[in-house]
């Protein structure tokens, strides 16, 4: 599924990706909200601490612009893992993040949290926070009719939230970065914040673990949400960077967040 090829995207996502600033202010809108129905899920792994997207809270709506920055500030970064869940890959991406400490974002295919709802289920008891990838990953689906890019969120989500037992994506990430104001609007009020990157490490590229790994030291700069994929191929190469860039990233003095809501 190395679908994130071609050029036509790619202007606009790097305008979105750099374009916007993000304001963090609205973090305090779901914690507010998180009710004690938030911790009903501890018994099935999930861990009890109020979190967005636990079953219970509400799906208020948040902010339509597509978010980059981290809820750790200035030197947060948000590590982002996209297309899974895979039953190869996935396992060894959560090891390593659990090995460093580090809680992500998974931005998943509604098909593939159908088709692997252990995965789902473990990524969330492993702490990490669940992002709407639509159903079958269409990069082109900005060009569609909206009664397309609906079933498209509204599916996947729905997908995602029953593999997981009930825990909801709290990101909305569109494939190729195709958003349009219309699935924006739709996402948000659904309470998944759009969701961009700054560093696209092109791990699906397979272009070595030293090129991806160069490119996170290259570009961290630009940004602190940075672009990994944990299904659509080979993903060794992915593993083997993380085992590298995520503690020379703590060296650096940067901390793991998750994306602003
Ligand atoms: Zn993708």
């Amino acid at each position: 599924m190395a679908r994130h090829g071609g050029r036509g995207w790619y202007g606009r996502v790097f305008a979105a990706a750099i374009g916007v600033t993000t304001v963090a202010a609205v973090t305090s809108v779901w914690t507010a909200q998180a009710g004690p129905a938030s911790g009903a899920q501890a018994g099935a792994g999930v861990s009890a601490s109020p979190s967005p997207g636990s079953p219970g809270s509400a799906a208020a709506k948040v902010s339509v612009d597509i978010a980059h920055a981290s809820d750790h500030g200035a030197r947060g970064v948000n590590i982002t893992v996209d297309d899974g869940p895979d039953p190869t890959w996935t396992p060894q991406v959560l090891k390593v993040l659990r090995e460093n400490g580090v809680k992500a974002t998974f931005c998943m295919v509604g098909t593939q949290a159908e088709a692997h709802p252990d995965l789902v289920k473990a990524v969330v008891a492993d702490g990490h926070r669940l992002c709407d990838h639509t159903v079958s990953h269409d990069t082109g689906m900005d060009k569609k009719p909206e009664a397309y890019q609906s079933q498209q969120i509204l599916d996947a989500e729905r997908m995602i939230t029953e593999a997981s037992g009930g825990v909801r994506p709290v990101y909305y990430r569109a494939p190729g970065g195709a958003f349009t104001p219309y699935s924006r609007d739709l996402a948000a009020s659904r309470g998944m914040r759009p969701l961009g990157w700054n560093v696209d490490t092109k791990d699906f590229e397979k272009p070595g673990s030293a090129a991806i790994v160069a490119t996170v030291k290259r570009e961290v700069g630009n940004g602190p949400t940075i672009l990994f994929h944990d299904a659509g191929g080979d993903r060794s190469e992915t593993v083997a960077a993380l085992r590298e860039i995520l503690p020379w990233l703590k060296q650096q003095g940067y901390s793991f967040g998750f994306p602003v809501r």
